[in-house]
């Protein structure tokens, strides 16, 4: 077990967490970036990005190698296989990063990029048509289902919103609902049922998502109620059963929304002073590469201007709470 002591440690090495050590780095500021895997986040599991300003056509894992060779010429250093367990807030304001085998990351600053994991169905297919078939981003992936048929799953907005959005590709969208009744809002409700293109089926769930020559051609769904099994043709499933935020590693008490996203400033500072976020793990709109790295740059900055405030023994610099942001 070491301790090793930086000024600012970044927990991840997705888009976020590359994009701040890219920062950090270029500010000649001692910072690390740990990795639990592999450097690239749900970029390793994206099969081409389309909507990354300057790359029309990118595959998930390049764009992931091309984030990592940048910022390391930039000077980060980024570890990979090293969990971090938690993130603690000592009372002279230094955190400990605490890896799962024991080592210590010492720094008076910490910017959480851990992002976050959709919530899967769990059931045989789900795996082996990821990115064939298989989706949990419709920004991300709707335009690849032009003219095709799709299902969409869950109950809440994000299953209604999305759906809607779909159609503007989609020829038609099977909205599978396990209840009788949706979560979302009324009125995102209203506009999805009200919308031609969606079939709303529910008291149904999924069992089994199916294909042929590595590519989805069709669900096994089984309504609850009556126990019938049936099969619907599609070549696309979007899954909207949740999204969970990496923020268990943080043991202090920190401001989140109900969904358990962090709160942020502008600067992307939390409500534990010299504990920053950037990107999915963050409570905001939307959660994409470019909103990722935009926190990660404001992060970073705002990271620097904490330190020279912190060296300087003046007060934390704060900035105006984020628009929208609620407890
Ligand atoms: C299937 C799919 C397709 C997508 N397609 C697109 C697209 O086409 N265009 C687009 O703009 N966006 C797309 N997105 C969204 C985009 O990938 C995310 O918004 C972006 O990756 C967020 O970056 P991040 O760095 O915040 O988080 P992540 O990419 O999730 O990276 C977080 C990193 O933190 C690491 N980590 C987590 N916990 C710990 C820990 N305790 N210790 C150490 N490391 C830890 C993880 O291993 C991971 O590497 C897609 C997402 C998915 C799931």
């Amino acid at each position: 077990m070491a301790t090793h002591e930086y000024e600012v440690v970044i927990v991840g090495a997705g888009p976020a967490g590359m994009c701040a050590g890219l920062y950090t780095g270029r500010s000649m500021l001692r910072s690390v970036v740990l990795e639990r895997g592999f450097p690239g986040g749900e970029l390793l599991n994206t099969e081409v990005i389309e909507d990354y300003i300057g790359f029309e056509h990118v595959l998930g894992h390049e764009l992931a190698s091309k984030f990592q060779a940048h910022a390391e010429k930039f000077g980060a250093e980024i570890r990979t296989s090293t969990p971090i367990d938690s993130v603690t807030r000592r009372a002279d304001g230094l955190f400990d990063c605490v890896t799962e085998s024991g080592d210590v990351y010492v720094a008076p600053t910490v910017i959480v990029t851990a992002g976050g994991t959709p919530v899967k169905l769990d059931v045989p297919g789900e795996i082996e048509y990821a990115g064939k078939g298989v989706s949990y981003c419709a920004i991300c992936d709707g335009a690849f289902y032009k003219g095709h048929t799709i299902l969409v799953v869950g109950g809440g907005d994000a299953a209604c919103e999305e759906a809607d959005f779909l159609t503007r590709y989609a020829e038609k969208v099977y909205l599978v609902h396990r209840r009788d009744t949706f979560r979302a809002s009324k009125l995102v409700q209203q506009r999805a049922f009200a919308n031609p293109k969606i079939e709303v089926i529910t008291d149904t769930v999924v069992d089994e998502i199916c294909g042929a020559d590595g590519l989805m051609t069709h669900a096994r769904i089984r309504n609850l109620k009556t126990g019938t099994a049936s099969e619907l043709v599609a070549t696309g499933i979007f899954i909207f059963v949740g999204f969970k935020p990496n923020t268990g590693i943080i043991r202090d008490h920190v401001e989140h929304d109900a969904a358990g996203y962090l709160i942020t400033d502008a600067m992307m500072q939390t409500s534990v002073p010299g504990l920053f976020a950037a990107g999915d793990v963050r409570a905001q709109l939307t959660r994409q590469v470019t909103t990722a790295v935009g926190d990660a740059t404001t992060a970073a900055i705002g990271v620097e201007k904490y330190l020279t405030a912190r060296k300087n023994g003046q007060p934390v610099p704060a900035a105006p709470p984020m628009l929208g942001a609620s407890a």
